[in-house]
């Protein structure tokens, strides 16, 4: 695995095309393109990584998995009348389904769909509260204190973040937002300016792989289900074509991580800030495609089934 690491990490680094870092949150828009990590978590145990895996970078949409969680656990089913489960085919900030659909996002991964996982996990308490609660999961999940919110990150998309607050206005509109714009937004760009590096994100993802020598953080049913919406709707537009070139449940973020989950096997965590069409990292989805061809990971690889029973 080690080995495999390393060539994979030797193979983002020849390539002269990183893709081009999101620049509409101006505080991400200065980092170098260059940076490449990544790390794997075994259900048995062990770790291994290669690369810029101990640089904490942003982790921005990969937190919709950890605040979808939250809110599961503090409404269950009934998050699923403020939003649906089929994915959008449409950018991650697209505001035009929303008007088709009265006001109920397609999924909890694009941007509209996350406001109301956000406003739900909120409801009740403080911004300062919830996102207290926001950071204790993911510190118990990597089993690590060292793990914080970058505020400077969180202010640079306050103050830019029209589309996520047009977005959450229109939901308000539609009476699918309980708490003010403000505090959802204020509670959403912190959520999603959670910095890790790439061995605390496949740390936690842990509690998602499906083995029992994990952490049991929510019910096998729920875990099935988010694996479920991250291999759906984990790539915004483009997660048909990561379906179709690593074959295992993802979400990404525009700080350029993405989580990747082998059920019953791995946690992987990549990092490369330099994004391709669809907001997803250009060297990270590549490197998460080379280690599913070496590796054979794929949900869809199961072994040939002979017509006479035997595999
Ligand atoms: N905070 C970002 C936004 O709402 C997250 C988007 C992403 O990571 O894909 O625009």
């Amino acid at each position: 695995m080690q080995d495999l690491l390393t060539e994979i990490a030797e193979v983002a680094a020849e390539n002269p095309d990183k893709g081009e870092v999101a620049n509409y949150i101006p505080e991400l828009a200065g980092i170098d393109p260059g940076q490449f990590g990544m790390a794997i978590a075994l259900a048995d145990g062990s770790v291994f990584s290669a690369g810029d895996a101990d640089v904490p970078f942003s982790i921005q949409s990969v937190s919709k998995i950890f605040a979808l969680t939250l809110a599961l656990g503090r409404v269950g089913d009934q998050i699923w009348r403020r939003v649906g489960r089929e994915p959008s085919g449409l950018a991650f900030d697209s505001i035009l389904l929303l008007e088709r659909e009265n006001g109920i996002p397609r999924n909890p991964f694009i941007n509209a769909g996350a406001l109301v996982t956000t406003d739900t996990y909120l409801a009740g308490s403080s911004p300062r509260e919830a996102l207290g609660e926001l950071v204790r999961f993911v510190r118990a999940a990597a089993d690590d204190d060292d793990i914080h919110i970058n505020e400077k990150v969180a202010r640079s998309e306050i103050a830019s973040g029209h589309r996520n607050f047009s977005l959450a206005h229109y939901l308000a509109s539609h009476g699918n937002m309980y708490s003010s714009v403000d505090k959802v937004l204020g509670t959403y760009c912190h959520q999603c300016a959670v910095e890790m590096t790439c061995r605390q994100l496949a740390l936690a993802g842990r509690f998602l792989i499906d083995a029992d020598s994990m952490p049991a953080l929510v019910s096998v049913e729920r875990r099935r289900r988010i694996n479920a919406l991250m291999m759906t709707c984990g790539h915004y537009d483009g997660s048909g074509d990561f379906a179709f070139r690593v074959g295992m449940p993802g979400k990404s973020g525009v700080g350029g991580g993405i989580l990747v989950i082998s059920p019953g096997r791995a946690s992987i965590a990549v990092w490369s800030p330099g994004l391709n069409q669809y907001g997803n990292s250009k060297l990270g989805t590549e490197a998460m495609e080379l280690l599913a061809q070496k590796t054979g990971w794929s949900v869809f690889g199961v072994p040939h089934v002979r017509t006479d029973g035997d595999v």
